[in-house]
């Protein structure tokens, strides 16, 4: 963050009246407005400096907080500062320079960090506008399912993102009245729209950045499925005869893929195989997980009499 200065940026003295401060923003913002600069991103980004400047330094309270700030800036006081009792000292009207305020839908950037700390809160309560919200942190969890997080997927994000009121175009003010749009804020509560690609090979709380958003990835429970990291653990019902004897399964995994599984005679319930690299793909750096099969031998219930001798004879020789 560097400190902002503001008098330089409105080419005026440190002892400028008023009307000097009003005066030289009016030539600047005049020559350096969007509408007669269109595609200039240098006018732009100026135009957005002298309006930060006059912010500050139109209003006696925010000024005298500045000018008190000096060189000892970085050790100054925290950005929620006291609310200024302050009206707003903007009169003249936008539409006067322009012949019609608004119109520029892209509404570009906002203000520096320099601002927000000091300025942030109280230059916008000093015109009567409602407190903004606090500023959704750029995080947002996205739920993926186990399907998604073996292939890849996207999602539509909406972030929460201020902007500059595009009706008023910060100044807060419209004619000689609050800026309606905004109310006097300067700046609105608007919504980024993203479609972001989440990478085959994420892992349950992987954090993905894409366009300025982490995701924190959830990848969302599966009946069939138990997730350890990279490695994926399923449970496949085999009956009696199939554990004692041998048998063969057959199912797909998470990515689609079509697997079958030889179950030797004499497995245990609880058995476990291990499909080697058949987990969560690899992905950062890591290797790919492993598949995991384990047997859940179902015994067979409601007994014919026949079926009961048979078992008590079985019983028997192994006794
Ligand atoms: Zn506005």
């Amino acid at each position: 963050m560097d400190f902002k200065d503001y008098y330089k940026t409105l080419g005026v003295s440190k002892t400028a009246t008023e009307k000097e401060i009003k005066s030289a923003y009016r030539k600047l913002a005049r020559e350096n407005h969007p509408d007669v600069n269109s595609g200039d991103k240098g006018a732009e980004k100026r135009f957005q400096e002298i309006n930060e400047a006059y912010e500050v330094l139109s209003d006696a309270d925010n000024r005298k907080k500045y000018d008190q700030l000096g060189s000892q800036w970085r050790n100054a006081g925290s950005r929620r500062g006291p609310g200024s009792g302050g009206s707003g000292g903007v009169e003249f009207d936008f539409s006067d320079l322009f012949g019609g305020a608004g119109g520029h839908q892209e509404a570009a950037g906002g203000f520096s960090s320099f601002f927000e700390r000091f300025f942030g809160g109280a230059g916008r309560q000093t015109r009567g506008g409602p407190q903004p919200q606090p500023e959704q942190p750029a995080s947002v969890e996205v739920e993926v399912s186990l399907a998604e997080a073996y292939s890849g997927t996207t999602r539509q994000l909406e972030i929460a993102s201020p902007q500059v009121c595009p009706q008023c175009r910060g100044a807060g003010v419209i004619g000689n009245g609050i800026c309606p749009i905004c109310r006097g804020a300067g700046r609105q509560q608007g919504t980024r729209r993203l479609e972001v690609r989440i990478p085959a090979g994420v892992t349950q709380g992987s954090k993905v950045k894409a366009q300025g958003v982490t995701m924190v990835i959830n990848i969302r429970p599966d009946p069939d499925y138990e997730i350890k990291g990279r490695d994926v653990i399923r449970k496949t019902a085999v009956d009696l005869y199939g554990a004692v004897l041998g048998t063969e399964v057959s199912f797909r995994t998470p990515s689609g893929k079509e697997v079958s599984l030889k179950v030797p005679p004499e497995s245990q319930n609880g058995r476990s195989f291990r499909l080697s690299g058949q987990g969560l793909p690899a992905a950062a750096g890591k290797q790919a997980g492993d598949l995991y099969v384990k047997l859940e031998v179902s015994l067979p219930t409601r007994l014919t009499a026949r079926e009961k001798e048979l078992f008590e004879e079985l019983a028997r020789l192994r006794a």
